[in-house]
């Protein structure tokens, strides 16, 4: 791999007049133009915007007006994050066409850092699934093999990555959904500390478990991208006040006398062999490497899948009632008001979604909201108390980022509860609002991307990435997805 296909290498070329940002966009866009017929990762490629930017983002250096780490980046977002000018979708037919009239505030925090933003990515329908094959606008393919899905929801975003068509992307994670598409297509994705970024203008799947975070290929280019989009935001009334930590202080310190938990739960007989393997020959290596390792049992990991697939449909069905054909995108007229909603949602919506606000409609109904909603916080509660116990013995927790390399296309379509199952690793820290981050470690023997998880504590961002940036070493994972016509281009 050569230097520039990571952020870090790119930074260092621009600021050294080895490259150029309308270079490194143009190599970008360039990898998009050849790639996007088999992948479909972007519904929205934004060519004239971005070759501006970078155009910008040459001058600005030049003239010594250094914007830090992600001057000159191309960056791809998914397209639930709004963009003042360019189409916003959620990939639902509900608000094609529609056109935000401002920004998303991480999208604000890149344009001030001087980032290039390439176009607008794939997702599932509102961010509700686990592949990408829940779009309108027809599914994302992951480039390692072209019949299997990327992950999801955010799998656009995880694939310009993995091809190179952006060297940094932006995902939401609400259950996984940065970190499952991290590991199916073996590229570096994290979920920070919840209120660590702000979500002012990130279309909103389950406000109580929503968190954007960045993909990248390395360890250290995820700090430098969380670096720019972190910090306190008045327009979020979760957001987490004060100065933001050093995020990458712990990168290269090794992992001596690092206390990691290995989760019981989390070593499944249902996990694929490949996977399992791979996960326990990475924590030997970390435990040669310093690393004091110890088994932790989470008993109440059982039920979280459980509890979020009430607590996230629920609160989808109060976020999506805005959209009801008065205020934004797409309208079909009826008799009456009501009838004009009514016909407008089951237009607008695909059967995922409609799935989902059934569900979380019953779920909080007179009646049934202690018997479902109710619970489901309980367990949450559970949850929480039994990560916080774990976090007082060890620094980390480790397991696998995903039961499952790629799958095939259509193969849990049919099932919504095996595509449910797939986020059964990740959904915890969502329910926690703990950080987690996925690194690929290895292949299985289908040549497929395995992902490592850790997770950390609330803010404990600094020793998560200690920890992921030695499992990335100890791993030494340099493969990447190659497409018959898709040699990354040179910058
Ligand atoms: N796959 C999970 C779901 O369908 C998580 C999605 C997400 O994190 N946005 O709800």
């Amino acid at each position: 791999m050569s230097d520039r296909q990571t952020i870090r290498g790119a930074a260092a070329a621009l600021r050294d007049g080895s490259a150029t940002s309308v270079g490194l966009t143009r190599a970008a866009l360039k990898t998009a133009s050849m790639t996007e017929s088999q992948v479909h990762a972007y519904l929205t490629l934004d060519t004239e915007g971005a070759l501006e930017a970078a155009e910008r983002a040459d001058s600005q250096l030049a003239a010594g007006d250094d914007r830090g780490p992600l001057h000159g980046i191309p960056i791809a977002l998914k397209d639930n994050m709004v963009t003042e000018g360019i189409e916003t979708t959620c990939s639902s037919r509900i608000l094609s066409g529609y056109v935000p009239p401002y920004s998303a505030t991480v999208v604000d925090r890149l344009e001030e850092g001087g980032a290039v933003i390439t176009g607008k990515t794939n997702l599932d329908e509102f961010a509700m699934g686990s592949s990408t094959e829940h779009s309108a606008f027809g599914p994302t393919r992951n480039p390692w093999d072209t019949e299997r899905v990327p992950g999801g929801s955010s799998g656009g975003s995880a694939v310009t990555v993995a091809i190179g068509s952006a060297l940094g992307a932006l995902g939401s994670d609400t259950g996984g959904s940065v970190r499952q598409p991290a590991a199916l297509t073996g590229v570096v994705g994290m979920k920070p500390t919840y209120g660590l970024v702000s979500r002012y203008g990130l279309i909103p799947f389950a406000s109580s478990l929503d968190q954007i975070g960045p993909f990248t290929r390395t360890v250290a280019d995820a700090v430098d991208v969380l670096a720019t989009i972190a910090g306190h935001d008045p327009h979020d009334a979760t957001s987490i006040p004060g100065a933001l930590p050093d995020l990458g202080a712990g990168l290269g310190r090794g992992l001596e006398g690092v206390k990691v938990g290995v989760v019981s739960e989390m070593q499944r007989d249902e996990t694929e062999p490949a996977v399992r393997a791979n996960v326990a020959g990475i924590i030997e290596q970390m435990e040669a490497s310093g690393a004091k390792v110890q088994e932790v049992s989470l008993p109440s990991f059982e039920y979280a899948l459980s509890a979020y697939y009430l607590i996230a449909p629920a609160e989808a069905s109060a976020n999506l009632a805005r959209f009801d054909g008065v205020r934004y995108g797409n309208r079909v007229n009826g008799a009456n008001v009501a009838e004009m909603m009514s016909k407008t949602r089951a237009d607008g919506f695909g059967a995922e979604v409609i799935r989902r606000i059934l569900l979380g409609t019953y779920a909080l109904s007179a009646g049934h909201f202690d018997a479902f909603y109710g619970q489901a916080l309980k367990v949450r509660s559970l949850v929480r108390r039994d990560l916080d116990a774990a976090y007082e013995q060890v620094d980390v927790l480790v397991g696998p980022t995903s039961p499952t390399t790629a799958f095939e296309l259509g193969a849990k379509t049919a099932d919504p509860l095996t595509m449910y199952l797939t986020d059964v690793f990740t959904i915890p820290a969502n329910l926690s609002g703990h950080p987690a981050i996925s690194v690929p470690v290895g292949l299985d023997d289908s040549g497929l991307p395995i992902g490592f998880q850790v997770m950390a504590p609330a803010l404990g961002e600094e020793v998560m990435y200690r920890v992921a940036g030695e499992v990335e070493r100890l791993a030494g994972f340099t493969a990447r997805a190659s497409l018959a016509s898709s040699e990354v281009v040179a910058p």
